[in-house]
């Protein structure tokens, strides 16, 4: 094996014995190596191209290298990349401001990862609820939804039900609550005066997007209010344009009280994650009371405010609408025909494959084969989250083709 040959190889299997070699195997890719990409398709290392129909799990909203957001990293690149928060630097209250404006909040807290943005999220509840809700010290409970996905860090997955995701971690993070996702009277039921917030996903993502029924999320508004819960919003997947909207939680006139945001937040060039909401609750931070070395770093708060730019017209929001429609217009006609079931909202759709038919995994492999990527969640489901950038017809190529495999 010839670990330090800088020989670039155009045979996949070169770089797979590589990643296979040195590589925790914490992932198993599908058997594509990509070279290059752009919007919304990618190149491997043989010159076969793709289209990408999974954008990074929503990182890629404005595709691959968009060049809005390539100026805007290279402008500042020649500028400054790091100061730490020691210092101030000229682009990250910009950046807060134009993020609250598009958000439509009041604060915001930059961090760097998404399940970074949810743990600040959690321990900016718990202090909020000791210093002015009054819960007894050490007492704050935050409840969560089952099927959730908020990340992979030890408290994060304390709160997760899949197995693969919290076997051998314990021991797990006390503090939290799971209850049925989708189901207000579960949620009211679980609520006590100890309750801190609830945390749940507007859509849920890994869980093979998965969509509430009508009613629901405003009931969680009623019920945080009513009870002086707050209500903690994660649009790490669902938000920024995904789904037709800024954010998911707007299709339903709902406002959280804590939003985090991740992924698309870096323009598939960095990771950008920031909680966004209410001035008095992220007002409990104090300083050397939160923090990180890179969060709102001068290169992270550019590309932002370029991701905020792209989103600030509204045209990706209504493209996303328009060709979603046509996504799940095509991927419902596959209703009978190898698919049971076809969720989602906007350009993001979970395709649960009919009983009997091959895995996901299978499907996946049969499509890369014909030129398009798409991963499986959990066994038997396809999610379709391609770049907001992708046309009309590369849409129809890779349901048609989807079509033909099944
Ligand atoms: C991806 C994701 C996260 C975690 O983000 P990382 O950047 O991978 O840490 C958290 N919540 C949701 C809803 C996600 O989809």
């Amino acid at each position: 094996m010839a670990v330090l040959d800088e020989t670039v190889s155009t045979d996949p299997a070169y770089y797979l014995d590589l990643d296979d070699t040195w590589c925790a195997h914490n992932y198993h890719p599908l058997p594509v190596v990509v070279a290059t990409a752009e919007g919304a398709s990618v190149t491997d290392v043989t010159g076969k191209k793709y289209l990408d129909m999974l954008s990074g799990y929503s990182a890629l909203n404005f595709g691959h290298r968009h060049p809005d957001l390539i100026a805007a990293t290279i402008e500042q690149l020649g500028r400054v990349t790091l100061t730490s928060r020691a210092f101030h630097h000229d682009q990250l209250g910009l950046f807060c401001a134009e993020l609250a404006a598009l958000t439509n909040t009041e604060m915001v807290l930059p961090m760097n990862s998404g399940a970074e943005a949810v743990e600040s999220a959690i321990k900016v509840a718990r202090k909020w609820a000791y210093q002015v809700k009054g819960v007894p010290e050490n007492r704050a409970q935050i409840i969560t939804a089952g099927g959730n996905f908020h990340g992979r860090t030890i408290s994060i997955v304390s709160f997760s039900d899949d197995d693969v995701a919290t076997a051998g971690y314990g021991p797990y993070t006390p503090g939290f609550l799971s209850v049925k996702y989708g189901d207000a009277e579960a949620l009211a039921a679980a609520i006590t005066p100890d309750t801190a917030a609830i945390l749940l996903e507007p859509i849920q993502g890994e869980a093979g997007v998965v969509v509430p029924p009508a009613g629901y999320l405003a009931e969680v508004r009623r019920l945080c209010t009513e009870n002086n819960v707050l209500f903690i919003a994660d649009e790490i997947q669902s938000g920024l344009g995904r789904t037709g909207k800024t954010l998911a939680l707007d299709h339903e006139g709902v406002t959280a009280d804590l939003y985090t945001l991740g992924k698309a937040l870096g323009g598939g060039i960095l990771p950008v994650s920031a909680v966004v909401g209410r001035r008095d609750v992220l007002g409990v931070l104090k300083p050397g009371t939160h923090g990180s070395t890179f969060g709102g770093n001068p290169l992270s708060a550019a590309v932002g405010r370029a991701v905020i730019k792209l989103l600030s017209t509204g045209e990706m929001q209504a493209r996303a609408t328009e060709l979603g429609e046509h996504l799940h217009t095509k991927l419902n006609a596959l209703i009978g025909h190898g698919v049971a079931e076809v969720r989602g909202r906007g350009l993001w759709a979970g395709v649960q494959l009919s009983p009997g038919e091959r895995t996901g995994r299978q499907i996946s492999e049969a499509l890369a084969e014909r030129g398009i990527l798409i991963k499986e969640t959990h066994e038997s489901t396809l999610r379709f989250a391609p770049a907001l950038v992708i046309t009309r017809e590369e849409i129809d190529y890779a349901v048609d083709s989807l079509a033909s495999v099944l």
